[in-house]
Order: structure tokens, then C-alpha cells, then sequence
């Protein structure tokens, strides 16, 4: 059993409600730790710690930040193994997965330590003479995290390194699920010496510790990752406060394939990008869209490869799919099974819980599902079911393909698989999502470009790569004029000339 405390300004410390949350394996069922329940008290001592150590930080030089995200990406490095088999046990995914969610990490850690030393602004020539014009960036402040359950280890990472090397301080709410995983994090940050204050975890659920979060006036930036639902209210509370909102949201991704297509590698990475994670990624493919040429065949294959992948606990090798969050899972998903029945969908696979003996027997598993012939309009087709299910759709032309992919109230990732190099730039050029892959599933972005999506995926801000400082930044243009004179900018620049320097 773990037990940890909310970790505020630089000490383990209880909640001030005095109850413990209870995180389980999905994988068992088992309780394998507790964390705080904590309450809006808790979010006010995180937030005051927070607000005073910003004072210090903002001034400390951005390479001396970077020197802790150097030594925290070393540290991750040294206990990758252990934190991708905690991982594993409180989240389910299987261990290579785990390890990989570790690993971007640690690749945020050393991208944005490298930041330390660039933080680039800006210098562009004046419109008058003597004049020097240039723009940097400014921290923020405060900065509120609050994180889903399927990327416990990575997407913390890809909000705190860019937070903390901008100079910013943080306070950060985990999901209820992974909480455990959320204060090891913070715990290996504590080992590293990060200055009291400068990193605060409070645990606790959404509606009781996110919402303070959201409506308190000293967070400046709430950084959001989760379902549009949460997201939207995120948005309207912290209106009230006018704080800067990043919302990475759901996801509805679709894979095309088209007659043309590598056909194998076509099917490795739809069986990889739908079933991967369980289908818990954001990037998930829950959507095949296949050129009529190639639907039937592409579809059997689809169908037996599905049927044949081996669930289980996540940290054992033979393991291909792992258990999903939790029993709220299970049903959400086969609600969907039931959906789709009534609207007349095919099931070609699965469609049903999962049971595991011994061990697993108290485990939270659905089995790999494909739904054949469904109507690009159909419900399991538009909406999020963030579980290890796919739906077939049938079209005859690239445009009617690009679409179907565009027809969804989310705009995260599309792939598509052609061997026709002017069908992958239209594709590239009309898909209206914030990643685009051709020859690739939709799963497996790289953390130096970024990433995030357009309509009810994202609110136009990106995490990672260069853009995800612009989330915990803001710009300030400097002007420094000596020319000894007051120079009206718009209004003096044909009488001046360079003579009368
Ligand atoms: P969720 O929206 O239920 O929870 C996300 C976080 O918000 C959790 O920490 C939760 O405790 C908190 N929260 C819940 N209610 C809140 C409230 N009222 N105020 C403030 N915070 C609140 O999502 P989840 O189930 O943890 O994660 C799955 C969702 O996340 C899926 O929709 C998935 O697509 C999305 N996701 C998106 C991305 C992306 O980058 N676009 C990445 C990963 C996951």
C-alpha cells in the first residue's frame, strides 16, 4: 500500500478534511494506495505557497530552472523501470506503453531544460531612428494543472517542464485514478531540490479541487487536459477570473485507407492505434474510414487479427491489451455496444465485458470491438467512447473519405494510408485536425512539434514542442528610444530622417 500527503510548499502534508481517496489497479480491482481527499483549503494553502515562491523563482535565471528539469530527467532516467511498473499497476496499460509514457517524460525534461538556455524573443528594427525594438517572455505566475488518467507520467511532464523553465510556479491536481502516480512525480521533483512552493500537489476530485482551482483569482493559467464536457465548464468558470484557459480535450480520430494502400502495414497500425492503450488514447483510432476496393478483405483481416489479440494484467509480457480505467469504463463503453445495436450497427467482434480469472477476476476489461457498415452520422461514429473499439466506415472517393474524417465535433488527429503521393497533400491540406499522419496510425506523436487539436479537441493552444511555451508565457515588447527626443511613433516617421541622427 502507498500512502502519500498533498505536497505544499515544500512539505508533505495532510489535508485539512482529514479523508484519504482510494486509488485501485484496474487490473485486480485491488485498493493499492491512498492519497488526500482534499478540499478548497487545501487548493488556498497550495495557491499562497505558490504566489509567495514565485517571487524568487521568476528572478532566478531560466538556465538555473533548467538545472533542475537536467537533474529531474536524469532521475526519471534512473527510475524509469519502477515508475513504468507503478504505471502499470494503477493506470493498466501494458509495461512497454508504460515505459513509453515514462519516456516522454524525460524527453520534455531535457527539451525544455534546453529552453533554459533559449526562451528566444524577439529583435526587429524600429520605424524610427535610435530606437531599439525587440519582445520576450514573461512568466505568467501561478499555474494550475489538471491532468487526465491516461497519460499519468507524460502529460504532467509536458505541462510543468515548460511551466517551471518560464518561470512560473505550479499547483497540480492529478486525476482521481492515478493520484499515486501524481505525487511519485512530484516526489521525484522534492529529491531534486526544487525550491519550496515552486511545485504544489493537491489531490482530490475534479468537482471539489479542480473547480477552486479553476475560479481561484491567483492561478493565472489553468492548463486543462481531459474530456470537452469538464473542459467546457473549465472554460465558463474561469471567465469569472479572466485567466489564460489551455484545453486539450476528446478526440474522435479517424485512420483512411485507400486501395492503394500498403495493406499490411496498413492493418498493424489500425490493430495498434484503435486497440493500443485499451483505445483510452486521445489519438485513439475509433474510426476506419476504407475505400470500398479494399473494404471486405481489409475488414476480415481486421476482424481476426482483433479477435485474436490476448488481454490481461498489463505488467505480464504475453499481454496485448490491458484493462480500462475502471467500472465506470466498462459500462460507458458497452453502453455504447447497446447503441449501436438499436441504431443497427454491425458487430463484428467483441461487444462485451472481459473476465479474468484469479487475480484478474476483479478487473475491469472489455474486449477488443469492431463495429462493421456503420453510417458516418451514427452515434458510435461521432461520439467518444474512449475504450478498445473501432468503427468501420465505407466510402468510394478521397474527397468522400477527407469528409467523413472532417465530419466530427472533435479535430485531433487523421491518418491516411496511400501510395499516391497527390492523394496524401490534399489529405494533408484538408484535414481539419492538429495532427496529420500519412502512413502512420493516429497514435505516437513526438514531443518537440505540438500537439492538440482544433473544435471540441482544443481552444487553439498546443502542448509541446516551441508552442507549448506560448501556454506559460506572455510577450512583452520593449522599446528603448535614444534619440533624445520625443519621436511620435505612426505620425513622425516621414519627417525623420537618418541625416538627423
Ligand atoms: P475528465 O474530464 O473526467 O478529467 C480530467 C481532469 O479534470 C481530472 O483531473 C479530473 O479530476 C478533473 N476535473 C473533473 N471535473 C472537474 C471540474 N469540475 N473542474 C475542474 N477539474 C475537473 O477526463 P479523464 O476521464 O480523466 O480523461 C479522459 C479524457 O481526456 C478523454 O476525453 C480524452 O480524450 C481526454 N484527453 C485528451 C488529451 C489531449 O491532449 N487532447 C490527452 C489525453 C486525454
Amino acid at each position: 500500500m502507498l500512502e502519500y500527503q498533498n505536497y505544499i510548499n515544500g512539505r508533505w502534508v495532510p489535508s485539512r478534511s482529514g479523508q484519504r481517496l482510494e486509488s485501485r489497479c484496474p487490473a485486480t480491482g485491488e485498493v493499492i494506495g491512498t492519497v488526500p481527499r482534499s478540499v478548497p483549503e487545501d487548493v488556498e494553502a497550495a495557491v499562497a505557497a505558490a504566489k509567495s515562491a514565485y517571487r524568487k523563482w521568476r528572478l532566478t535565471p531560466a538556465p538555473r530552472r533548467a538545472q533542475y528539469l537536467y537533474e529531474v530527467g536524469e532521475l526519471f532516467r534512473s527510475e524509469k523501470q519502477a515508475l513504468g511498473e507503478l504505471l502499470t499497476t494503477e493506470m493498466g496499460k501494458v509495461l512497454p506503453e508504460a515505459l513509453g509514457d515514462v519516456q516522454e517524460a524525460i524527453d520534455m525534461a531535457f527539451y525544455m531544460a534546453g529552453e533554459g538556455r533559449r526562451l528566444f524573443g524577439a529583435v526587429v528594427p524600429s520605424e524610427m531612428p535610435n530606437k531599439w525594438a525587440m519582445a520576450c517572455r514573461d512568466p505568467v505566475g501561478v499555474c494550475g494543472l489538471i491532468t487526465p488518467w491516461n497519460f499519468p507520467i507524460a502529460i504532467p511532464a509536458w505541462k510543468m517542464f515548460p511551466a517551471l523553465v518560464a518561470g512560473n510556479t505550479v499547483v497540480f491536481k492529478p486525476a482521481s485514478d492515478t493520484s499515486l502516480l501524481g505525487a511519485r512525480f512530484v516526489e521525484l521533483l522534492d529529491r531534486v531540490g526544487i525550491p519550496p512552493g515552486v511545485v504544489n500537489l493537491v489531490t482530490g476530485s475534479g468537482p471539489t479541487v479542480g473547480d477552486a482551482m479553476v475560479a481561484h483569482p491567483d492561478i493565472r493559467v489553468i492548463s486543462f487536459t481531459g474530456s470537452t464536457d469538464v473542459g467546457r465548464h473549465v472554460l465558463r468558470t474561469a471567465a469569472e477570473t479572466l485567466k489564460k484557459v489551455h484545453l486539450e480535450m476528446g478526440g474522435k480520430n479517424a485512420i483512411i485507407v485507400m486501395d492503394d494502400a500498403d495493406l499490411d502495414l496498413a492493418l498493424d497500425s489500425v490493430v495498434w492505434s484503435a486497440f493500443g492503450t485499451s483505445g483510452q488514447r486521445c489519438t485513439a483510432a475509433s474510426r476506419v474510414i476504407l475505400q470500398r476496393g479494399i473494404a471486405a478483405p481489409f475488414t476480415a483481416s481486421l476482424v481476426e487479427r482483433t479477435k485474436a489479440l490476448r488481454l490481461g494484467d498489463g505488467l505480464s509480457p504475453e499481454t496485448e491489451v490491458g484493462p480500462v480505467i475502471n467500472a465506470a469504463a466498462v459500462e460507458k463503453i458497452h453502453a455504447y455496444t447497446e447503441i449501436a445495436h438499436r441504431e443497427g450497427v454491425a458487430m463484428l467482434c467483441g461487444g462485451e465485458p472481459w473476465h479474468g480469472e484469479g487475480r484478474l477476476a476483479g478487473g475491469f476489461f472489455y474486449r477488443p470491438t469492431v463495429f462493421g457498415n456503420v453510417q458516418p452520422h451514427q452515434r458510435v461514429a461521432q461520439e467518444e467512447i474512449f475504450g478498445p473499439v473501432t468503427s468501420l466506415i465505407t466510402i468510394d472517393t478521397l474527397e468522400e473519405a477527407i469528409e467523413v474524417n472532417n465530419s466530427v465535433a472533435y479535430g485531433l488527429s487523421s491518418a491516411i494510408f496511400t501510395r499516391d503521393v497527390n492523394a496524401a497533400f490534399r489529405a494533408l491540406r484538408d484535414f481539419d485536425t492538429g495532427l496529420a499522419y500519412v502512413n502512420h496510425g493516429t497514435i505516437g506523436a513526438e514531443i518537440q512539434l505540438p500537439f492538440g487539436g482544433n473544435k471540441g479537441t482544443g481552444n487553439g493552444l498546443r502542448e509541446a514542442g516551441l508552442a507549448g511555451l506560448e501556454v506559460f508565457t506572455v510577450w512583452k515588447s520593449i522599446y528603448v528610444d535614444y534619440s533624445g527626443r520625443l519621436q511620435r511613433a505612426q505620425i513622425d516617421t516621414d519627417s525623420v530622417t537618418a541625416e538627423e541622427n
